[in-house]
């Protein structure tokens, strides 16, 4: 396979329903694989679209009040605007009732059936009108589709079938000698089990008469094309097949992205419909399991439906791809909770991510004039913690390449974590605020190398996380923009060079969840840039006495409007008065509250939640009961009073 060409496609998405998480993971995942095969220097192309045949489709739109074209232009719009909204990055959207698709399909079928591998024939059976498919005795289930659970009908009639049958021993053949041909391995044995009963002639028409949205048969205008004959052919009529460029281009290594539920279309029946039409099999099937919610598969049909903006919209899209990334492994199934989501926001993004740039450009303003070294000078005096630091960097690039040509997602970004603890660690063990203390010229190395490493950070995270990859790269001072950044030239360690550090807010301010039970803490801004607070293990009374603790008392509190969890209170701190925002709604009635002595931290980085400035953080402990206490003097303390 020539490396320097990439091809992903997502499946069509049908257009009965309006766009749901389960098909923005895929969208996402297709999304992150193009900007990385792009970042290695790939010519990337990144198909995407709509399935808009069928009579779910015309059914749909006849409840709806409109034409089928009209309700299929809706609801495609809704993908493709949902998709752009969300930033995801396909070459092309195709759409099935375009005319170039529908030539190209009648062609696939004509060619097919003049080799002789289209037959006409009297077909009975058990049929589901909601699946738009027949089910043997085997798959049905006390006479009821295994999908609807609704009964299915005995149907009799002429239709037409192509000879899969004929392929099937290919097929096993061309499974076996390229094992990755359908991977994750799981998806390539569920195949094989399938192949191991005798194949099924597929039949591929439905009589106009029963169902006239869809794509007429070249020769016998009475029949439409079934939809997955339509369906599949997307991947080549998009490019131009036979004679497009694109086409020509790309087809060779074709890389299809699909849910494990429609494994038996793309595994089976489309590589026998290209081996037929003289079309060379894709690449490879890349198979993901399902985001579960509830132990229930998140999808339209069983109601569960999340919509993927409006996760995007409370967290922030970065947060939703940087979740769905790392928390399934690609082909296992995994769990969807929105309280995993904001866990791993403000433990990963927040309070790793976010926070290692913002105590390095602290301490690169504080120590350096905001002036960021290049690294190259810094050769001369090489610590053993700087060499084991650039040995990491050195090995990330061909990790996450290893990684990333598996789909393996989860493990690309667990070795850009790794990464980010290394720097976290260095920067302990170099602690530039003691050496501007005595070594001056040593903070220079030692921020030096930490920018560095946080520069080609911001580069590998880039397919994953672009806004937030640019944001890096525009805090470190870097003019370039990631979307034209290349590995090949600005992948390896040294590459960085001088320039100014550009303040900015946190990337990730920590978010509140409130869960049904409550447990967790309540929320703050990250913590102060510079201080080695994240460090772990024991601190010294330094930086115990950097936090500002203080006593204050309660003047007035009130439930932030729309949140089950946050009070807003104003508070004295003797000469001065504050307003700080606390996740205590389910503890405490804010009334309870006006009066009470408490403690707060003083001096972090204001933030706001929902909407209301918080300027401190108050402290609290899980009760016997659940419910939080608030920290508070056991008698009445001088108020502003600091906590020792
Ligand atoms: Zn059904």
């Amino acid at each position: 396979m020539p490396e320097e060409l990439f091809y992903i496609t997502t499946p069509i998405y049908y257009v009965n329903a309006l766009p749901h998480s389960g098909h923005a993971y895929t969208t996402i995942v297709a999304d992150t694989a193009a900007r990385y095969h792009r970042l290695a220097g790939r010519r990337v192309y990144f198909l995407t679209g709509t399935d808009e045949h069928g009579d779910k489709i015309a059914r749909a739109a006849a409840a709806a009040g409109e034409t089928p074209q009209a309700y299929a232009d809706r609801i495609s719009g809704a993908f493709r605007t949902t998709w752009e909204r969300m930033g995801l990055g396909f070459d092309q959207f195709i759409r099935t009732t375009e005319a170039r698709h529908t030539q190209v399909v009648q062609a696939i079928l004509q060619t097919i059936y003049e080799a002789g591998d289209i037959y006409h024939s009297e077909y009975g059976g058990l049929y589901c009108v909601g699946c738009e498919r027949f089910y043997t005795d085997k798959e049905a289930v006390e006479g009821k589709c295994p999908d609807h659970q609704t009964p299915l009908e005995f149907v009799k009639e002429q239709n037409y079938f192509f000879r899969m049958s004929k392929y099937q021993d290919w097929l096993v053949r061309h499974i076996q000698e390229h094992p990755d041909f359908i991977r994750p391995e799981r998806y390539k044995n569920e195949a094989l089990a399938f192949l191991r009963e005798p194949l099924e002639d597929l039949c591929i028409s439905r009589p106009r008469a029963r169902l006239a949205w869809g794509i007429p048969l070249p020769f016998d205008d009475r029949y439409v094309t079934y939809v997955w004959f339509d369906a599949l052919i997307n991947y080549v009529s998009a490019l131009g097949y036979p004679d497009g460029e694109l086409f020509q281009t790309f087809w060779p290594v074709a890389q299809h992205l699909i849910a494990k539920d429609i494994l038996k279309p793309h595994g089976i029946y489309w590589p026998t419909m290209l081996k037929a039409a003289g079309i060379e099999p894709y690449q490879h099937l890349n198979v993901h399991g399902y985001w579960l919610m509830d132990e229930a598969k998140m999808s339209k049909s069983r109601g569960r439906v999340l919509s993927p903006l409006e996760l995007g919209e409370k967290y922030g899209l970065e947060a939703l791809r940087y979740f769905l990334l790392r928390e399934m492994a690609f082909g296992l199934d995994a769990n969807f909770s929105e309280e995993a989501l904001v866990t791993r926001l403000n433990a990963d993004l927040a309070n790793n991510l976010g926070n290692l740039l913002q105590r390095t450009l602290a301490m690169v303003e504080r120590f350096l004039g905001g002036e960021i070294p290049p690294v190259t000078i810094q050769e001369h005096r090489v610590t053993e913690a700087d060499a084991s630091l650039v040995l990491a960097f050195q090995e990330l690039q061909e990790e996450v390449a290893r990684e990333m040509a598996g789909f393996a997602f989860h493990r690309a970004l667990e070795a850009i974590w790794q990464r980010l603890d290394k720097v976290n660690q260095y920067i302990d063990s170099q602690k530039p605020w003691e050496l501007a203390k005595k070594e001056p010229a040593a903070v220079s190395r030692a921020l030096g190398n930490t920018c560095e490493a946080l520069r080609l950070i911001g580069l590998h995270l880039y397919p994953f996380m672009p806004a937030t990859a640019e944001k890096i790269w525009a805090r470190l001072g870097i003019g370039d923009r990631l979307s034209d950044a290349r590995l090949s030239q600005s992948g390896e360690w040294g590459k960085g060079a001088a320039r100014k550090a550009v303040r900015g807010e946190a990337l990730f301010p920590r978010v509140e969840f409130a869960p049904a039970e409550g447990s967790l803490s309540v929320a703050a801004a990250p913590a102060g840039a510079g201080e080695p607070v994240l460090a772990g293990g024991e601190i010294g009374i330094e930086e115990f006495r950097r936090l500002d603790l203080r006593v204050a008392e309660i003047l007035t509190a009130k439930a932030v409007r729309g949140s089950k969890k946050l009070v807003h209170l104003t508070v004295s701190l003797g000469g001065e008065e504050r307003s700080v925002v606390a996740g205590i709604l389910l503890d405490y009635s804010p009334e309870t509250l006006v009066g009470k002595q408490i403690v707060v931290v003083a001096n972090l980085q204001p933030t706001k939640l929902m909407g209301v400035e918080s300027r401190g953080m108050l402290l609290a402990a899980p009760g016997a009961d659940g419910k939080l206490v608030l920290v508070s003097p056991e008698r009445p303390a001088a108020v502003g009073s600091k906590v020792k």
